[in-house]
């Protein structure tokens, strides 16, 4: 079976750059954010359940998920989102594991944004944390997405600190500088990983 690596980091780290460049490899990575994206509109058994959840706004007319509406729902909601959580992150856990059992490499790579934060890296061989100054990636993400500072600095403040996921990681790649540097240090590190 493949040893699996969970690739993390906050906001505008940059773990979505490194993980290509560990395709760039030859490693397969799984992509949770997205595929949960996925799994919300082609996924009949979540969707229902989100629909009984939440009720039927939560698709719209043409039958895609309206993130707006669900967003709005759970805000402020702990406990419904609780639910919300508990009906895609199974979902996503499952069709993780079919995948991950059809990889052939003796390494994979999992990308999720809140490794730590929902404990999925105790089911990960080792954890590989992508991490940068606050003020680098606050600029990288309004650069990116052209959101202000106010709306990229409430994501950040619903992730774990820096500093906590410094402590857990295993491997640090440092995202201070540029590219070059940063496709330097993946590489290093993942021929390291054994
Ligand atoms: P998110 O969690 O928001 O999806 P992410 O951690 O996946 O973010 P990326 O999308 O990889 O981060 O990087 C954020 C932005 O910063 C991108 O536009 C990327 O091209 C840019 N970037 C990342 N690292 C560097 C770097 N070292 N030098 C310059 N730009 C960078």
């Amino acid at each position: 079976a493949s040893k699996i690596i969970g690739l993390t980091g906050g906001i505008g780290s940059g773990k979505t750059t490194v993980a290509k460049f560990i395709e760039d490899c030859g490693f397969p990575v799984y992509y949770s954010d997205n595929r949960a994206k996925t799994i919300v509109n082609d996924n009949e058994d979540v969707m229902r359940k989100i629909k009984e959840l939440l009720g039927s706004e939560s698709y719209d007319d043409s039958g895609m998920y309206n993130r707006k509406f669900v967003a709005g729902k759970v805000f402020n909601d702990d406990a419904l989102l609780q639910q919300l959580n508990g009906i895609i992150h199974p979902a996503v856990r499952l069709d993780f594991e079919e995948w991950v059992a059809k990889q052939t490499k003796y390494l994979v790579f999992k990308e999720t944004a809140l490794l730590f934060e929902l404990k999925l890296h105790l089911q990960c061989y080792k954890s590989l944390l992508v991490t940068a100054e606050d003020n680098i990636r606050l600029k990288r993400v309004m650069d990116r997405d052209g959101k202000t500072y106010r709306e990229v600095e409430t994501v950040m403040s619903n992730q774990l600190p820096e500093k906590d996921k410094i402590k857990q990681a295993d491997y640090i790649i440092y995202n201070n500088t540029n590219l070059d540097d940063l496709q330097e240090q993946t590489e290093k590190i993942i021929f390291e990983i054994e």
